[in-house]
């Protein structure tokens, strides 16, 4: 039941680029989780680039899209986060909806903004094991805000 468990949620680069950066962080805030980090990659130009895209990847790298996913993924900016709260991982993947969005709920991310599985414009964490990993290869520790939300007795009945 602990509250700071964190989750690795990135706007992929036709989120960021239909202007979507706002909404999709407006339903983690309004559920109620909050921001432990953010930053945006231009991919082309620096890190992450192919390699780290590749690695945040590996699970796929068997699968007939692998190399559109890598080459999509690098074609423009990423909106990296990191949220935390009680089931984050878990309600995180709720937010976002199903991977392809023709089978998302209207109401979830996927299922309101998207139409595409390869362009589907979120990502999210599908355990707190690869959480933490993905965490570790995103940011350092010190892009790693520590704090306090304000409203957090109004969020959990027991914190
Ligand atoms: P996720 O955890 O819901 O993002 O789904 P996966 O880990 O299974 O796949 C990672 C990403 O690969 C998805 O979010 C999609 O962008 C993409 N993807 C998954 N399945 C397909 C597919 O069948 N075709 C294409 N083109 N892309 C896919
Ligand atoms: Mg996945």
């Amino acid at each position: 039941m602990s509250s700071s468990e964190q989750t690795f949620i990135a706007i992929k680069p036709d989120g960021v680029a239909r202007g979507l950066i706002s909404p999709i962080i407006g339903r983690f805030e309004q559920k109620g989780f909050k921001l432990a980090a953010i930053k945006v990659f231009q991919v082309k130009i620096s890190s992450p680039g192919q390699e780290h895209l590749e690695k945040h990847y590996a699970d796929l790298s068997d699968k007939p899209f692998f190399r559109g996913l890598v080459t999509y993924m690098n074609s423009g900016p990423i909106c990296a986060m990191v949220w935390e709260g009680r089931d984050a991982v878990k309600t995180g993947r709720t937010l976002l909806g199903a991977t392809n969005p023709a089978a998302s709920a209207p109401g979830t991310i996927r299922g309101d903004f998207a139409i595409d599985v390869g362009r589907n414009v979120c990502h999210g964490s599908d355990t707190v094991e690869n959480a933490k990993k993905e965490i570790d290869l995103w940011f350092k520790k010190d892009e790693l805000n520590s704090w306090k939300l304000p409203q957090a007795d109004w969020i959990y009945e027991k914190p």
